[in-house]
């Protein structure tokens, strides 16, 4: 159920004429309810690291004359701030997609180089658990958009699929093409998502077990990212998952009509 909030004036003209204007605030007011929970959200996100920085400092000073001591607060101090780094990209990141509607210059991506990369910036995670990722393209997979915003996406649903996973087990990211649509699932035999946390996990901030999250390195920002990802492409994320067994997340994307690169020349006319 939604509430309705309207503005009303009331604007007395001439004796026998008054103006009444009625305005619909309603998606204005949702728009900043919306807004507010991220700031009180984000404000909430990073006084932890910086709470746990300044603690550090202090550690690594009454340590002085430790050096071992020193060594181990400050990798520590390394840690929280590379955190604290990424949280405030991911941060800006999701405000960029949120305000922006459309993609500022699209251009056809071909989806077999977004995989590489991204599954490339994964191999030190998957390599630290023995994790196989197998990955099975499709040369002729093209989307109309942002390279950068799509290797983005993919690479936080692999790193997901590593971080929720146990040791020695296989992750594999699959292309189809079908009825205009390209699809890129990633699947893990990892600990899988309860159905109730299934609809939620896409909101900013949202985890199922905070405390794993953190463990991992997790923002919690990863899939709302993604799925502003996907709908500034056109297209949309969704998620299977069975506890226990593990997790398929599908983005779904429009596939490019656009050529790439001049493409076969028009016959001259003269
Ligand atoms: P995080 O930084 O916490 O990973 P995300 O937005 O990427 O944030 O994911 C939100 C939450 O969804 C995670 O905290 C985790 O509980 C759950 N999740 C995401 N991907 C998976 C997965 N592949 N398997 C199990 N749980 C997952």
């Amino acid at each position: 159920r939604e509430t309705l909030v309207v503005f009303v004036r009331v604007a007395p003209l001439t004796p026998d004429l008054t103006l009444l204007l009625v305005e619909d605030r309603t998606e204005a007011k949702r728009v900043e309810d919306v807004r507010r929970d991220f700031v009180a959200n984000v404000s909430h996100e990073l006084k932890t690291p910086i709470g746990a920085l300044s603690l550090l400092a202090e550690a690594v000073t009454d340590a002085a004359d430790d050096a071992g001591a020193v060594r181990h607060f400050a990798k520590r101090m390394m840690r929280e701030s590379s955190r604290l780094g990424l949280l405030v990209q991911e941060i800006i990141d999701l405000s960029r997609l949120q305000v922006a509607g459309a993609l500022e210059s699209p251009e056809p991506v071909e989806l077999d180089d977004v995989l590489a990369e991204a599954v490339d910036r994964c191999r030190t995670a998957a390599a630290a658990k023995n994790i196989d990722v197998v990955v099975a393209a499709d040369r002729d997979a093209v989307v109309y958009g942002d390279h950068s915003l799509l290797v983005t996406a993919v690479r936080n649903l692999v790193d997901n699929a590593i971080s929720y996973s146990e040791q020695d087990t296989r992750v594999s990211v699959v292309v189809r093409r079908a009825d205009g649509i390209v699809e890129v699932a990633v699947s893990d035999q990892g600990i899988g998502i309860a159905a109730a946390d299934q609809e939620r996990i896409f909101e900013r901030f949202y985890r199922t077990d905070p405390a794993r999250s953190r463990a991992t390195g997790g923002t919690g920002l990863g899939l709302s990212i993604v799925k502003h990802v996907a709908a500034n492409h056109g297209g949309e994320v969704t998620v299977w998952s069975v506890p226990n067994q593990g997790s398929t997340f599908t983005l779904r994307l429009p596939e490019s009509v656009q050529p790439i690169g001049p493409g076969i020349p028009a016959p001259s006319s003269e």
